[in-house]
C-alpha cells in the first residue's frame, strides 16, 4: 500500500528554548544555509555530467557530502517553486498559484500569505539569526518581502532579472534602480559572507537564491569569456565560485563542522532561451513542464562529520522537505495546525536510513499533471513548451518506469496497470483532503 502523501508529522523532538550568542558553539544547534539557484538544470553540473561547465568547489561539496539524482522541485516555475522551499507546503495549499499566472509580475498585488510559516519563521523562534540574500519572487510590496516573513535582513531583487523595473532592495529601501547585473552574483556573496562572519557567534539561518543563470545572463568581468561552455557557462561557473566563498568562510570561521549547507534549483533549464538556457541533461523537457526536466534538481547537502562524505543516493525527496529535516535536525517544532507536504530526510542525510518519501506530485498551476509512486510516474496531462497553454489529456494516463527510463521514452502504460492503478489512488488521497485558498498569483 502506498504511504499517505499527506503526512502530518509529529516530531518526537522536544520542542528547545531559544539558544542565544551565550551558549557555546557545541551546544547550540546546526546553522543552516540554503543556496538556491534559478533555473539551473539536472545537467549543468560537473558531478551531474556536464561535459565542459566547470563546477570545482559544487563537486567537492558533494564529494564531501551527500548527492541526490532524484530530488524534486514542487513546481516548475519560480514563484511556486519558492513559495513550496520556504514553506514545505505545495502551492496549491498556501495560495501561490494559478492557472492564469504562472509566476508574480511586476504588477502583482499579492504575495506569500503572512499565515504561512516560513523557515525562517520557525528557526528564528529558536533564536536564530535570519538573512535573506538574492532572489524574492514572493511577492515585491514591501508587506510582503522577508523582513516580513520571518528574515532580519534581506538584500537583492524581490522578483526575476528580466522583470522591469529591475531593482535591488535592502530591507525594504530600493537602492539601485537599474541593476547593475554584471556584478550581483559577486555582490550577493559578499553579503552572505558579511553575514556569516557578523553571526558567527549564534545560530543562523542564510538563505541565498541566485538570480542566475535565470535570463538575462551576466556574467563578471573575470569570469565572462572563461568557460568552454559560453556565457551560460560563464554565470554557471561564477555561481560555482559563489559556493566556493560560502563554503571557505564557514571552514575559515571554523562552522562547517556546525552548519548544514543545502544546494539546489528552482526549476529546471528555459529551453526556450536557446544556448542561453541550460540542460537537464538526459531528463525531458524543462522549465515550465511536468516532465522530468522541469522538475528534478541537483540537490547537494553538506555537512562535515555529520553527513558522511562521498555518498551518492538516488532515494526521492523533494524541496518540500527541506523545512521537516531542518526542524528535526534544529530542535524546531513543526506547525501542527495545517497540512504540510514536508517529510524528514534527516536520516538520509546522516546516513541512517531512507528516505521516507516514495512519492512525488507534479503540479503546473492547479493542475495535478502527474505524480510519481515509486519508479512509476503517471502523467494524466502534458504540456510539452513553456508558453503553450494548451494541455494534452491523456486517458489512459502514459506511464513511464523513470529508473529503467529517466528520459521518459517508452509509454509502458498497457504492460503496467496495477502501477496507474496505486498511482489513482494515491492522488484520490491527496485530492480527497485539499483546501485551495484564493491565488495570490491572480491579485492585481
Ligand atoms: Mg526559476
Amino acid at each position: 500500500m502506498p504511504k499517505l502523501l499527506m503526512v502530518e508529522i509529529v516530531l518526537a523532538c522536544l520542542v528547545a528554548p531559544a539558544v542565544g550568542a551565550d551558549a557555546p558553539r557545541e551546544k547550540r544547534p546546526p546553522n543552516v544555509v540554503i543556496i538556491f539557484a534559478d533555473d539551473l538544470g539536472y545537467g549543468d553540473l560537473g558531478c551531474y555530467g556536464h561535459p565542459t561547465i566547470r563546477t570545482p568547489n559544487l563537486d567537492r561539496m558533494a564529494a564531501e557530502g551527500l548527492r541526490l539524482t532524484q530530488f524534486y522541485v514542487a513546481e516548475c516555475v519560480c514563484t511556486p517553486s519558492r513559495a513550496a522551499l520556504l514553506t514545505g507546503r505545495l502551492p496549491i495549499r498556501n495560495g501561490m498559484c494559478s492557472d492564469t499566472k504562472r509566476v508574480l509580475f511586476t504588477d502583482s498585488l499579492g504575495g506569500l500569505p503572512h499565515e504561512e510559516v516560513t523557515i525562517a519563521e520557525a528557526l528564528k523562534d529558536r533564536g536564530y539569526a535570519t538573512g535573506c540574500v538574492g532572489k524574492w519572487h514572493l511577492g515585491h510590496l514591501p508587506k510582503f518581502l522577508p523582513l516580513r516573513q520571518g528574515f532580519d535582513s534581506y538584500f537583492g531583487i524581490p522578483y526575476s532579472n528580466d522583470m522591469q523595473p529591475t531593482y535591488l532592495v535592502r530591507g525594504e529601501e530600493m537602492v539601485e534602480e537599474p541593476v547593475e547585473q554584471t556584478t550581483i552574483t559577486a555582490r550577493y556573496t559578499d553579503e552572505a559572507v558579511k553575514f556569516i562572519r557578523e553571526n558567527r557567534e549564534r545560530p543562523f539561518f542564510l538563505y541565498l537564491p541566485h538570480n542566475f543563470p535565470h535570463t538575462p545572463l551576466f556574467a563578471s568581468e573575470k569570469f565572462a569569456g572563461t568557460s568552454r561552455r559560453g556565457l551560460y557557462g560563464d554565470v554557471v561557473e561564477e555561481l560555482d565560485w559563489s559556493v566556493g566563498q560560502v563554503l571557505g568562510t564557514l571552514r575559515e570561521e571554523k562552522l562547517a563542522e556546525h552548519t548544514l549547507v543545502i544546494f539546489t534549483s528552482d526549476n529546471g533549464p528555459w529551453l526556450i532561451r536557446n544556448q542561453n538556457g541550460g540542460s537537464a541533461g538526459l531528463l525531458r523537457a524543462g522549465k515550465g513542464s511536468t516532465w522530468e526536466g522541469g522538475m528534478r534538481e541537483p540537490m547537494i547537502a553538506w555537512w562535515p562529520g555529520t553527513i558522511p562524505a562521498g555518498r551518492v543516493s538516488a532515494e526521492l525527496g523533494c524541496t518540500t522537505d527541506i523545512l521537516a529535516t531542518i526542524c528535526t535536525l534544529t530542535g524546531v517544532q513543526l506547525p501542527k495546525d495545517r497540512t504540510l507536504d514536508s517529510l524528514d530526510l534527516s536520516p538520509l542525510l546522516l546516513g541512517t536510513g531512507d528516505s521516507p518519501r516514495e512519492s512525488v506530485l507534479y503540479y503546473r498551476g492547479r493542475q495535478l499533471m502527474a505524480a510519481r509512486l515509486g519508479p512509476w510516474k503517471a502523467h494524466f496531462k502534458t504540456q510539452d513548451g513553456y508558453g503553450q497553454p494548451k494541455y494534452e489529456e491523456h486517458d489512459p494516463p502514459l506511464l513511464y518506469n523513470l529508473e529503467h527510463d529517466p528520459s521518459e521514452k517508452y509509454d509502458v502504460a498497457k504492460a503496467h496497470p496495477e502501477a496507474i492503478s496505486d498511482i489513482r489512488r494515491l492522488v484520490a488521497e491527496h485530492e480527497a483532503g485539499l483546501e485551495e485558498p484564493p491565488s495570490q498569483l491572480e491579485i492585481r
